[in-house]
């Protein structure tokens, strides 16, 4: 018998265990181990609340977590409640599937002001994050700046404009509905360093845009190359800049407005005490499509700016780190002796869900391959439990995450799918009937 743990259980995780049930067949034990009582990393707490199409592919994870082989160990931390050597100890092989939930620092003047988040933060909060649901974002103001020209930033300027009827159906949490719905937010800036050509948004989600009840975007035709360029672009990014296109053509007719800047460089923050305007540099692009300032500067009027640049991983103790990509070093999974990376842990934050899928099946090739079948003698998870248990460590299974999903779903309100605990304490409080 083989035992592997997957640390996080989000779409990284779960592909890794797949695969190693696909590999080692019924002659391997995995443990997946997540910080949170609640698994599903990334599409409980990433995915915006409004795209539950993609939230559905936690079903597919469900088969593998209920599967006799595999058990979910949630509300553990790996540095803190075990280390990363106390599991070398235990198991024969450890996957890393952290993925990337902190936030690329916007390192500018000013960004340490009040009314500035970052957009793990900022998609935590209307995701019912643990860590996240007490942020308060300012939506007492009339502007907002987004600042990236990623999907991301996408998430974010849809969720600043949409009406509480445009939200039936999602599963956003009742603080950030409620204080959504009393927004005063009128003007949303999306900023992109470079040009239309050189966004990183995919042609459904920009599309989206085009169809907001109470928001229209806006794009001025002046930033754009000639339109014979759009020919030269692969057809995913065609389809998008078709789409900014056509937003040049919308009547400015709604009441709020999502307002592309493009060639614009967030060079300052100001403000008494709390953000006021984000001063910004135009740029150009150089020959290698770079931005370089050009030294016009303009401010934008805003209470409200999220930094929407990327995520990384945060470093574990003892683990190799890559400071300029955020990520663990590894090649092609590989860390070290018997310790691998998948997901946005091992490649950085970039793909969609699906990305993750060939890198599990990769990662659990290669475990296969290193250690064949066999019995190394390792505890695996009676050694884990053992461990934790003489540190009163509360542990939360798969059984109990499913009376909290059931309580979720039973509190919903009308036309949603549930409604989300975002406290732990009311996680634990519900898994134990209290
Ligand atoms: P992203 O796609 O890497 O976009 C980051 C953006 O931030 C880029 O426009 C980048 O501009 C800009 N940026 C980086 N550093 C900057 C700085 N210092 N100042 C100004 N701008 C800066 O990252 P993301 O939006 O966080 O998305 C992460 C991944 O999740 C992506 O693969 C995305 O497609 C995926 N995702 C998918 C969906 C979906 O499919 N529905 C939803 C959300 C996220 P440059 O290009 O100039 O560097």
């Amino acid at each position: 018998m083989r035992h592997v743990a997957v640390i996080g259980s989000g779409p990284a995780g779960y592909y890794s265990a797949e695969a190693l049930q696909k590999a080692f067949g019924d002659e391997v034990r995995i443990d997946m181990i997540d910080r949170l009582p609640v698994p599903y990393g990334l599409i409980r707490f990433g995915v915006a609340p409004d795209h539950q199409s993609i939230k559905a592919v936690s079903r597919r994870y469900e088969k593998v977590a209920l599967s006799g082989n595999v058990r979910f160990v949630g509300n553990v931390t790996v540095g803190r409640d075990v280390t990363v050597a106390e599991l070398q100890g235990l198991y024969d092989a450890i996957i890393l599937a952290t993925g990337a939930p902190d936030d690329r620092t916007l390192d500018i003047p000013g960004s340490d002001l009040p009314g500035v988040v970052g957009s793990a933060a900022f998609v935590g909060w209307y995701n019912g994050h643990p860590e996240f649901a007490d942020l308060e974002p300012p939506l007492d103001v009339e502007g907002a700046a987004v600042i990236g020209n990623g999907n991301v930033a996408l998430d974010v300027a849809r969720i600043l404009s949409k009406t509480p009827v445009e939200f039936v159906g999602s599963d956003i949490v009742a603080h950030a509905f409620e204080a959504l719905g009393n927004s005063s937010i009128r003007r949303i800036h999306v900023l992109g360093r470079r040009g239309p050509h050189q966004i990183a948004m995919t042609p459904k989600e920009l599309g989206e845009l085009g169809h907001l009840s109470d928001a229209v975007p806006s794009v001025d035709l002046a930033d754009f190359p000639p339109e014979g360029d759009d020919a030269l672009l692969e057809p995913g990014m065609r389809k998008s800049v078709t789409h900014l296109r056509v937003f040049a053509s919308l009547p400015q007719d709604k009441k709020k407005v999502i307002e592309f800047d493009f060639f614009a460089m967030p060079v300052a923050i100001e403000g008494e005490g709390k953000v006021e305007r984000l001063v910004v540099e135009r740029t150009r692009l150089t020959e290698d499509l770079r931005s370089v300032g050009t030294g016009e500067r303009y401010a934008i009027d805003c209470g409200l700016i999220v930094s929407c640049i990327g995520y990384q991983t945060p470093p574990i103790e003892g683990v190799p780190y890559e400071h300029g990509r955020g990520r663990f070093a590894n090649s092609d999974g590989v860390i070290g002796e018997g310790l691998y990376a998948v997901g946005w842990a091992r490649r950085g934050p970039t793909g969609t869900i699906g990305t993750n899928r060939p890198d599990g099946f990769e990662v659990a090739e290669t475990i296969a391959a290193t250690l064949g079948p066999g019995d190394s003698g390792k505890e695996g998870g009676s050694g884990l439990d053992r461990l934790l248990g003489a540190r009163r460590v509360d542990v939360v299974t798969f059984q109990d995450w499913q009376k909290i999903e059931a309580a979720e779903a039973a509190r919903a309100r009308e036309g949603s799918p549930r409604e989300k605990f975002v406290q732990i304490a009311e996680m634990l409080g519900v898994r134990s009937g209290a």
